[in-house]
Protein backbone atom coordinates (compact mmCIF):
# COMPACT_ATOMS: atom_id res chain seq x y z
CA UNK A 1 0.00 0.00 0.00
CA UNK A 2 2.73 2.23 0.96
CA UNK A 3 5.13 3.37 -2.13
CA UNK A 4 8.76 3.23 -1.54
CA UNK A 5 11.18 5.61 -2.57
CA UNK A 6 14.57 4.48 -2.61
CA UNK A 7 16.88 6.93 -1.58
CA UNK A 8 19.84 4.62 -0.16
CA UNK A 9 23.48 5.01 -1.70
CA UNK A 10 23.84 8.79 -0.22
CA UNK A 11 21.23 11.55 -0.16
CA UNK A 12 20.74 13.78 -2.85
CA UNK A 13 20.63 17.87 -2.28
CA UNK A 14 17.82 19.35 -0.56
CA UNK A 15 16.61 20.63 -4.08
CA UNK A 16 16.63 17.17 -5.50
CA UNK A 17 15.21 15.87 -1.91
CA UNK A 18 12.32 18.33 -1.81
CA UNK A 19 11.01 16.57 -5.54
CA UNK A 20 11.62 13.34 -4.54
CA UNK A 21 10.06 13.36 -1.35
CA UNK A 22 6.37 12.23 -1.15
CA UNK A 23 4.00 15.74 -0.60
CA UNK A 24 0.60 16.45 -1.35
CA UNK A 25 -1.10 19.52 -0.80
CA UNK A 26 -4.07 21.50 -1.71
CA UNK A 27 -4.73 24.16 -4.27
CA UNK A 28 -6.09 27.09 -2.78
CA UNK A 29 -5.87 28.86 -5.85
CA UNK A 30 -8.57 27.08 -7.37
CA UNK A 31 -11.29 28.16 -5.05
CA UNK A 32 -10.46 31.62 -4.98
CA UNK A 33 -12.80 32.36 -7.64
CA UNK A 34 -15.63 30.76 -5.26
CA UNK A 35 -14.28 32.25 -2.11
CA UNK A 36 -13.74 36.10 -3.31
CA UNK A 37 -17.64 36.47 -3.92
CA UNK A 38 -18.58 34.90 -0.87
CA UNK A 39 -16.20 37.63 1.14
CA UNK A 40 -17.06 40.33 -1.02
CA UNK A 41 -20.88 39.66 0.03
CA UNK A 42 -20.44 39.41 3.61
CA UNK A 43 -17.92 42.26 3.92
CA UNK A 44 -21.13 44.35 2.52
CA UNK A 45 -23.94 42.69 3.84
CA UNK A 46 -22.94 41.46 7.30
CA UNK A 47 -24.07 38.78 9.35
CA UNK A 48 -27.23 38.30 6.55
CA UNK A 49 -24.72 37.55 4.21
CA UNK A 50 -23.05 35.23 6.61
CA UNK A 51 -26.12 33.94 7.48
CA UNK A 52 -27.28 33.33 3.52
CA UNK A 53 -24.27 31.57 2.77
CA UNK A 54 -24.51 29.63 5.66
CA UNK A 55 -27.89 28.07 4.78
CA UNK A 56 -26.39 27.40 1.07
CA UNK A 57 -23.64 25.27 2.23
CA UNK A 58 -24.43 23.65 5.90
CA UNK A 59 -28.43 23.56 4.97
CA UNK A 60 -29.40 25.44 8.41
CA UNK A 61 -30.08 29.37 9.32
CA UNK A 62 -29.30 29.99 12.52
CA UNK A 63 -31.47 32.82 14.07
CA UNK A 64 -28.89 34.80 15.44
CA UNK A 65 -25.17 34.21 14.50
CA UNK A 66 -24.56 35.42 18.37
CA UNK A 67 -24.85 31.83 19.84
CA UNK A 68 -27.21 32.81 23.14
CA UNK A 69 -25.27 32.08 26.21
CA UNK A 70 -27.80 29.94 28.25
CA UNK A 71 -27.00 27.31 25.12
CA UNK A 72 -23.20 27.39 25.53
CA UNK A 73 -24.17 26.38 29.80
CA UNK A 74 -26.83 24.12 28.92
CA UNK A 75 -24.37 22.55 26.56
CA UNK A 76 -21.66 21.71 29.10
CA UNK A 77 -24.49 20.79 31.88
CA UNK A 78 -25.10 17.86 28.63
CA UNK A 79 -21.80 17.03 28.38
CA UNK A 80 -20.88 13.21 28.86
CA UNK A 81 -19.36 12.77 31.76
CA UNK A 82 -15.81 11.25 30.60
CA UNK A 83 -15.37 13.49 28.09
CA UNK A 84 -15.82 16.40 30.57
CA UNK A 85 -13.02 14.84 32.56
CA UNK A 86 -10.97 14.40 29.48
CA UNK A 87 -11.63 18.25 28.53
CA UNK A 88 -10.92 19.22 32.00
CA UNK A 89 -7.66 17.70 31.72
CA UNK A 90 -6.80 18.70 28.40
CA UNK A 91 -7.35 22.43 29.24
CA UNK A 92 -5.01 21.61 32.76
CA UNK A 93 -2.25 20.18 30.93
CA UNK A 94 -2.81 23.47 28.06
CA UNK A 95 -2.38 25.85 30.75
CA UNK A 96 0.28 24.84 32.29
CA UNK A 97 2.47 24.17 29.33
CA UNK A 98 1.53 27.93 27.96
CA UNK A 99 1.25 29.72 30.80
CA UNK A 100 5.61 29.11 31.16
CA UNK A 101 5.35 30.60 27.57
CA UNK A 102 4.50 33.51 29.05
CA UNK A 103 6.98 36.81 28.11
CA UNK A 104 8.32 39.54 30.59
CA UNK A 105 9.47 42.79 29.20
CA UNK A 106 13.31 43.45 28.70
CA UNK A 107 14.98 46.44 29.21
CA UNK A 108 18.53 47.25 27.25
CA UNK A 109 21.00 50.13 28.70
CA UNK A 110 21.95 50.47 25.10
CA UNK A 111 24.17 54.04 26.36
CA UNK A 112 24.10 55.64 29.43
CA UNK A 113 20.71 57.85 29.59
CA UNK A 114 19.51 55.44 26.12
CA UNK A 115 17.25 52.44 26.78
CA UNK A 116 15.31 50.20 24.32
CA UNK A 117 12.78 48.43 26.36
CA UNK A 118 10.51 45.47 24.27
CA UNK A 119 7.00 45.07 25.83
CA UNK A 120 4.71 42.00 24.96
CA UNK A 121 1.72 43.52 24.38
CA UNK A 122 -1.41 40.97 23.58
CA UNK A 123 -3.62 41.29 20.37
CA UNK A 124 -6.35 43.00 21.54
CA UNK A 125 -9.31 41.08 19.88
CA UNK A 126 -9.31 37.68 18.42
CA UNK A 127 -11.53 35.43 16.67
CA UNK A 128 -10.88 31.35 16.93
CA UNK A 129 -12.06 29.44 14.04
CA UNK A 130 -13.00 25.85 15.14
CA UNK A 131 -13.67 23.74 12.57
CA UNK A 132 -17.30 21.46 12.07
CA UNK A 133 -17.85 20.87 8.59
CA UNK A 134 -17.17 16.42 8.30
CA UNK A 135 -16.27 15.90 12.26
CA UNK A 136 -16.46 17.86 15.47
CA UNK A 137 -13.07 19.07 16.97
CA UNK A 138 -13.20 20.57 21.19
CA UNK A 139 -9.80 19.60 20.89
CA UNK A 140 -9.25 22.60 18.19
CA UNK A 141 -11.21 24.73 20.77
CA UNK A 142 -8.84 24.39 23.90
CA UNK A 143 -5.60 24.45 21.49
CA UNK A 144 -6.76 28.40 20.02
CA UNK A 145 -7.92 29.54 23.40
CA UNK A 146 -5.48 28.40 25.78
CA UNK A 147 -2.74 30.29 24.30
CA UNK A 148 -4.67 33.30 23.37
CA UNK A 149 -6.25 33.55 26.95
CA UNK A 150 -2.26 32.98 28.68
CA UNK A 151 -1.21 35.34 26.31
CA UNK A 152 -3.70 37.71 28.00
CA UNK A 153 -5.93 38.19 25.06
CA UNK A 154 -8.76 40.11 26.63
CA UNK A 155 -11.53 39.94 23.67
CA UNK A 156 -12.39 36.34 22.30
CA UNK A 157 -14.92 35.14 19.70
CA UNK A 158 -14.89 31.24 19.13
CA UNK A 159 -16.90 30.68 16.02
CA UNK A 160 -17.96 27.24 14.17
CA UNK A 161 -20.31 26.41 11.69
CA UNK A 162 -24.31 25.85 12.82
CA UNK A 163 -25.21 22.09 12.58
CA UNK A 164 -28.55 21.24 11.07
CA UNK A 165 -29.01 18.55 13.74
CA UNK A 166 -28.35 21.08 16.61
CA UNK A 167 -31.13 23.56 15.57
CA UNK A 168 -27.97 26.00 13.82
CA UNK A 169 -25.60 26.17 16.38
CA UNK A 170 -22.61 24.75 16.89
CA UNK A 171 -21.77 21.21 18.13
CA UNK A 172 -22.32 21.10 21.15
CA UNK A 173 -18.94 19.43 22.39
CA UNK A 174 -17.99 22.71 20.37
CA UNK A 175 -20.04 24.48 22.96
CA UNK A 176 -19.27 22.88 26.08
CA UNK A 177 -15.79 23.09 25.09
CA UNK A 178 -16.28 27.29 25.44
CA UNK A 179 -18.23 26.79 28.37
CA UNK A 180 -15.28 24.75 30.20
CA UNK A 181 -12.84 27.06 28.89
CA UNK A 182 -14.64 30.29 30.17
CA UNK A 183 -15.34 31.58 26.71
CA UNK A 184 -19.00 33.35 26.63
CA UNK A 185 -19.01 35.16 22.99
CA UNK A 186 -19.72 32.35 20.14
CA UNK A 187 -20.62 32.64 16.73
CA UNK A 188 -22.84 30.17 14.39
CA UNK A 189 -20.73 30.99 11.32
CA UNK A 190 -18.71 28.55 9.45
CA UNK A 191 -16.44 28.31 6.52
CA UNK A 192 -15.28 31.11 3.87
CA UNK A 193 -17.89 33.47 5.55
CA UNK A 194 -17.10 33.17 9.15
CA UNK A 195 -13.42 34.34 8.38
CA UNK A 196 -15.18 37.36 6.12
CA UNK A 197 -17.57 38.13 8.98
CA UNK A 198 -14.83 38.04 11.44
CA UNK A 199 -12.46 40.26 9.35
CA UNK A 200 -15.20 42.75 9.02
CA UNK A 201 -18.33 42.67 11.57
CA UNK A 202 -21.35 43.42 11.26
CA UNK A 203 -24.86 43.75 12.74
CA UNK A 204 -26.55 40.56 14.29
CA UNK A 205 -30.02 40.11 13.25
CA UNK A 206 -31.38 41.01 16.83
CA UNK A 207 -29.01 44.17 16.71
CA UNK A 208 -26.50 42.95 18.49
CA UNK A 209 -23.12 44.30 16.94
CA UNK A 210 -20.90 41.86 15.91
CA UNK A 211 -17.40 43.36 16.55
CA UNK A 212 -14.71 42.88 14.13
CA UNK A 213 -11.19 40.87 15.00
CA UNK A 214 -7.89 42.32 14.71
CA UNK A 215 -7.04 38.39 13.97
CA UNK A 216 -8.06 35.37 13.03
CA UNK A 217 -6.43 31.41 14.14
CA UNK A 218 -7.42 27.68 13.50
CA UNK A 219 -7.64 25.31 11.13
CA UNK A 220 -10.49 24.72 8.65
CA UNK A 221 -11.17 22.93 5.19
CA UNK A 222 -10.12 24.74 1.61
CA UNK A 223 -12.47 27.56 1.77
CA UNK A 224 -11.29 29.02 4.72
CA UNK A 225 -7.88 28.70 3.81
CA UNK A 226 -8.81 31.17 0.71
CA UNK A 227 -10.70 33.32 3.00
CA UNK A 228 -7.97 33.64 5.10
CA UNK A 229 -5.67 34.42 2.28
CA UNK A 230 -7.85 36.92 1.08
CA UNK A 231 -8.79 38.66 4.28
CA UNK A 232 -4.80 38.49 6.02
CA UNK A 233 -4.32 42.31 4.77
CA UNK A 234 -7.17 43.12 7.01
CA UNK A 235 -6.94 40.56 10.39
CA UNK A 236 -3.53 38.52 11.10
CA UNK A 237 -3.68 35.05 10.54
CA UNK A 238 -1.48 32.45 11.76
CA UNK A 239 -0.99 30.28 8.63
CA UNK A 240 -2.70 28.91 5.69
CA UNK A 241 -3.14 25.34 7.04
CA UNK A 242 -2.37 22.44 4.56
CA UNK A 243 -3.47 18.54 4.99
CA UNK A 244 -1.84 17.32 8.06
CA UNK A 245 1.03 14.92 7.94
CA UNK A 246 3.03 13.01 10.31
CA UNK A 247 6.66 11.34 9.08
CA UNK A 248 8.51 8.71 11.24
CA UNK A 249 11.91 8.32 11.52
CA UNK A 250 12.77 4.77 12.64
CA UNK A 251 15.62 2.20 12.63
CA UNK A 252 15.40 -1.70 12.87
CA UNK A 253 14.76 -1.26 17.20
CA UNK A 254 10.92 0.42 16.46
CA UNK A 255 8.19 -2.35 16.56
CA UNK A 256 6.09 -2.11 13.31
CA UNK A 257 3.15 -2.07 15.13
CA UNK A 258 3.34 1.13 16.78
CA UNK A 259 4.77 2.41 13.68
CA UNK A 260 1.62 1.26 11.68
CA UNK A 261 -0.73 2.61 14.37
CA UNK A 262 0.47 6.10 14.00
CA UNK A 263 1.03 5.95 10.04
CA UNK A 264 -2.93 5.05 10.07
CA UNK A 265 -3.85 7.15 12.69
CA UNK A 266 -2.94 10.08 11.04
CA UNK A 267 -3.75 9.19 7.75
CA UNK A 268 -7.34 8.95 9.40
CA UNK A 269 -8.06 12.47 9.20
CA UNK A 270 -8.24 13.24 5.48
CA UNK A 271 -7.78 11.56 2.34
CA UNK A 272 -5.21 14.27 1.46
CA UNK A 273 -3.39 13.32 4.68
CA UNK A 274 0.31 12.63 4.86
CA UNK A 275 1.96 9.09 6.62
CA UNK A 276 5.50 9.11 5.94
CA UNK A 277 8.10 6.63 7.08
CA UNK A 278 11.52 7.28 6.60
CA UNK A 279 14.21 4.42 7.88
CA UNK A 280 17.25 2.61 7.33
CA UNK A 281 15.83 -0.68 7.61
CA UNK A 282 14.43 -2.80 4.69
CA UNK A 283 13.24 -5.23 7.40
CA UNK A 284 11.49 -2.59 9.71
CA UNK A 285 9.52 -1.30 5.97
CA UNK A 286 8.64 -5.03 5.35
CA UNK A 287 7.08 -5.45 8.59
CA UNK A 288 5.09 -2.10 8.61
CA UNK A 289 3.30 -2.26 5.67
CA UNK A 290 2.70 -5.93 6.46
CA UNK A 291 0.94 -4.32 10.10
CA UNK A 292 -0.78 -1.78 7.92
CA UNK A 293 -2.43 -3.70 6.07
CA UNK A 294 -3.66 -5.74 8.81
CA UNK A 295 -4.46 -2.93 11.20
CA UNK A 296 -6.62 -1.16 8.00
CA UNK A 297 -8.79 -4.23 7.75
CA UNK A 298 -10.36 -3.39 11.23
CA UNK A 299 -10.06 0.40 11.61
CA UNK A 300 -13.53 2.29 11.78
CA UNK A 301 -11.92 4.93 8.88
CA UNK A 302 -10.46 2.14 6.46
CA UNK A 303 -11.33 3.82 3.44
CA UNK A 304 -10.16 7.21 4.32
CA UNK A 305 -7.10 5.78 5.14
CA UNK A 306 -6.91 3.56 2.73
CA UNK A 307 -6.83 6.22 0.03
CA UNK A 308 -4.51 8.94 2.27
CA UNK A 309 -1.91 5.82 2.63
CA UNK A 310 -2.06 5.00 -1.05
CA UNK A 311 -1.66 8.60 -2.31
CA UNK A 312 1.48 10.27 -3.61
CA UNK A 313 1.44 11.92 -0.09
CA UNK A 314 2.34 9.02 1.66
CA UNK A 315 5.07 6.51 1.08
CA UNK A 316 8.12 4.75 2.62
CA UNK A 317 11.60 6.61 2.26
CA UNK A 318 14.73 4.21 2.76
CA UNK A 319 17.46 5.61 3.14
CA UNK A 320 21.52 4.16 4.17
CA UNK A 321 21.22 5.37 7.87
CA UNK A 322 20.37 7.90 10.77
CA UNK A 323 22.01 10.71 9.84
CA UNK A 324 20.87 9.90 6.41
CA UNK A 325 17.45 9.94 7.51
CA UNK A 326 17.61 13.18 9.56
CA UNK A 327 19.06 14.88 6.23
CA UNK A 328 15.38 13.43 5.02
CA UNK A 329 13.01 14.48 7.49
CA UNK A 330 14.88 18.06 7.97
CA UNK A 331 14.11 18.45 4.16
CA UNK A 332 10.43 17.37 4.86
CA UNK A 333 9.84 19.54 7.33
CA UNK A 334 7.20 17.46 8.70
CA UNK A 335 3.73 18.73 11.06
CA UNK A 336 4.50 15.69 13.38
CA UNK A 337 7.72 14.47 13.38
CA UNK A 338 8.51 11.15 15.49
CA UNK A 339 11.40 9.34 16.44
CA UNK A 340 11.14 6.09 16.64
CA UNK A 341 14.84 5.31 16.89
CA UNK A 342 17.79 3.76 19.30
CA UNK A 343 18.74 6.94 21.70
CA UNK A 344 15.62 8.40 20.46
CA UNK A 345 16.57 11.46 22.50
CA UNK A 346 19.82 12.16 21.03
CA UNK A 347 18.56 12.03 17.54
CA UNK A 348 15.19 14.56 18.21
CA UNK A 349 18.15 17.52 19.37
CA UNK A 350 19.20 16.72 15.90
CA UNK A 351 16.53 17.67 14.10
CA UNK A 352 16.02 21.40 13.09
CA UNK A 353 12.88 21.13 11.21
CA UNK A 354 9.40 19.75 11.99
CA UNK A 355 5.85 21.53 13.92
CA UNK A 356 6.74 19.33 16.61
CA UNK A 357 8.69 16.55 17.77
CA UNK A 358 7.16 13.46 19.39
CA UNK A 359 10.26 11.38 21.29
CA UNK A 360 10.08 7.65 21.56
CA UNK A 361 8.01 4.79 21.50
CA UNK A 362 5.53 6.50 23.93
CA UNK A 363 4.94 9.70 22.50
CA UNK A 364 2.58 9.29 19.73
CA UNK A 365 0.85 12.21 17.93
CA UNK A 366 -2.00 11.19 19.61
CA UNK A 367 -0.98 11.94 22.55
CA UNK A 368 -0.13 15.48 21.36
CA UNK A 369 -3.58 15.98 19.73
CA UNK A 370 -5.08 15.69 22.67
CA UNK A 371 -3.71 15.52 25.79
CA UNK A 372 0.19 16.16 26.06
CA UNK A 373 -0.11 19.86 26.94
CA UNK A 374 1.56 20.63 23.74
CA UNK A 375 -0.08 22.76 21.39
CA UNK A 376 -1.71 20.64 18.33
CA UNK A 377 -1.98 23.47 15.88
CA UNK A 378 1.27 23.07 13.11
CA UNK A 379 2.85 24.24 10.61
CA UNK A 380 1.90 22.49 7.62
CA UNK A 381 3.41 21.45 3.80
CA UNK A 382 7.05 22.38 4.66
CA UNK A 383 6.28 25.60 6.39
CA UNK A 384 7.59 23.91 9.75
CA UNK A 385 11.25 25.05 8.37
CA UNK A 386 10.64 28.74 8.83
CA UNK A 387 7.41 28.82 11.10
CA UNK A 388 6.06 27.37 14.61
CA UNK A 389 2.91 26.00 15.79
CA UNK A 390 0.41 28.24 17.54
CA UNK A 391 1.74 29.37 21.10
CA UNK A 392 1.57 32.10 23.07
CA UNK A 393 3.59 34.17 21.13
CA UNK A 394 1.18 33.97 17.94
CA UNK A 395 -1.00 36.74 20.76
CA UNK A 396 1.96 38.71 21.72
CA UNK A 397 3.21 41.92 19.75
CA UNK A 398 6.77 42.96 21.31
CA UNK A 399 6.60 46.76 20.38
CA UNK A 400 10.11 48.65 21.29
CA UNK A 401 9.77 51.35 23.93
CA UNK A 402 12.85 54.10 22.90
CA UNK A 403 13.94 56.29 25.36
CA UNK A 404 16.81 58.45 25.45
CA UNK A 405 17.60 61.33 26.87
CA UNK A 406 19.59 64.62 25.56
CA UNK A 407 23.08 63.62 26.48
CA UNK A 408 22.50 59.69 24.77
CA UNK A 409 21.07 61.37 21.43
CA UNK A 410 24.23 63.79 21.64
CA UNK A 411 26.26 60.64 21.57
CA UNK A 412 25.29 58.92 18.74
CA UNK A 413 24.05 62.09 16.86
CA UNK A 414 27.23 61.60 14.26
CA UNK A 415 26.27 58.43 13.25
CA UNK A 416 23.13 58.93 12.98
CA UNK A 417 23.18 61.99 10.57
CA UNK A 418 26.33 60.12 8.32
CA UNK A 419 24.19 56.91 7.72
CA UNK A 420 21.23 59.58 6.68
CA UNK A 421 23.57 61.56 4.61
CA UNK A 422 24.53 57.90 2.66
CA UNK A 423 20.92 57.48 2.18
CA UNK A 424 20.59 60.70 0.63
CA UNK A 425 18.07 61.51 3.44
CA UNK A 426 19.32 64.21 5.19
CA UNK A 427 15.70 65.78 6.54
CA UNK A 428 16.36 62.79 8.99
CA UNK A 429 19.85 64.30 10.57
CA UNK A 430 18.62 67.48 10.34
CA UNK A 431 15.94 65.85 12.57
CA UNK A 432 18.43 64.93 15.02
CA UNK A 433 20.81 68.04 14.61
CA UNK A 434 18.08 70.63 15.22
CA UNK A 435 17.99 68.97 18.80
CA UNK A 436 21.53 69.68 19.39
CA UNK A 437 21.23 73.23 18.90
CA UNK A 438 20.99 74.97 22.80
CA UNK A 439 18.06 77.25 21.87
CA UNK A 440 15.68 74.16 20.01
CA UNK A 441 16.78 72.57 23.42
CA UNK A 442 15.92 75.40 25.49
CA UNK A 443 12.40 76.04 23.47
CA UNK A 444 11.78 72.27 24.33
CA UNK A 445 11.99 72.55 27.59
CA UNK A 446 10.04 76.24 27.83
P1 LIG B 1 -14.75 23.51 8.20
O1 LIG B 1 -15.44 24.10 9.38
O2 LIG B 1 -13.37 23.94 7.93
O3 LIG B 1 -15.61 23.85 6.90
C1 LIG B 1 -16.99 23.74 6.88
C2 LIG B 1 -17.57 24.93 6.15
O4 LIG B 1 -17.16 24.92 4.80
C3 LIG B 1 -19.07 24.93 6.12
O5 LIG B 1 -19.55 25.67 7.21
C4 LIG B 1 -19.40 25.57 4.81
O6 LIG B 1 -19.85 26.88 5.02
C5 LIG B 1 -18.12 25.60 4.02
N1 LIG B 1 -18.29 24.94 2.73
C6 LIG B 1 -18.58 23.64 2.52
N2 LIG B 1 -18.70 23.41 1.19
C7 LIG B 1 -18.49 24.59 0.56
C8 LIG B 1 -18.48 24.99 -0.81
N3 LIG B 1 -18.70 24.12 -1.80
N4 LIG B 1 -18.21 26.27 -1.10
C9 LIG B 1 -17.97 27.17 -0.11
N5 LIG B 1 -17.98 26.84 1.21
C10 LIG B 1 -18.23 25.56 1.53
O7 LIG B 1 -14.87 21.94 8.41
P2 LIG B 1 -14.34 20.69 7.56
O8 LIG B 1 -14.83 20.76 6.16
O9 LIG B 1 -14.69 19.51 8.38
O10 LIG B 1 -12.78 20.86 7.49
C11 LIG B 1 -11.97 20.89 8.64
C12 LIG B 1 -10.50 20.80 8.23
O11 LIG B 1 -9.70 21.21 9.33
C13 LIG B 1 -10.07 19.39 7.85
O12 LIG B 1 -9.24 19.45 6.73
C14 LIG B 1 -9.26 18.94 9.08
O13 LIG B 1 -8.26 18.00 8.78
C15 LIG B 1 -8.67 20.25 9.53
N6 LIG B 1 -8.28 20.27 10.94
C16 LIG B 1 -6.99 20.59 11.24
C17 LIG B 1 -6.59 20.65 12.56
C18 LIG B 1 -5.18 21.07 12.89
O14 LIG B 1 -4.87 21.31 14.04
N7 LIG B 1 -4.29 21.17 11.93
C19 LIG B 1 -7.49 20.36 13.59
C20 LIG B 1 -8.80 20.06 13.25
C21 LIG B 1 -9.18 20.02 11.92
Amino acid sequence: MLARTDLRGGVPSTAQLRRALPRGGTDVDAVLDVVAPLVAAVRDGGAQAALDAGERFDRVRPSTVRVPQQAVVDALDRLDPDVRRALTETIDRARRVHADQRRSSTTTEVAPGGTVTEKWIPVRRVGLYVPGGNAVYPSSVVMNVVPAQEAGVRSLVVASPPQADFGGLPHPIVLAACALLGVSEVWSVGGAQSVALLTYGGTDTDGTELEPVDMITGPGNIYVTAAKRLCRSVVGIDSEAGPTEIAILADDSADPVLVAADLISQAEHDVMAASVLVTDSVDLADAVDAEVERQVRTTKHGERVRTALSGPQSGIVLVDDVDAGLTVVDAYAAEHLEIQTRDAATVADRVDNAGAIFVGAYSPVSLGDYCAGSNHVLPTSGSARYSSGLSVQTFLRGVHLIDYDSAALAEVAGHVVALADAEDLPAHGDAVRVRQTDSARAGSRG
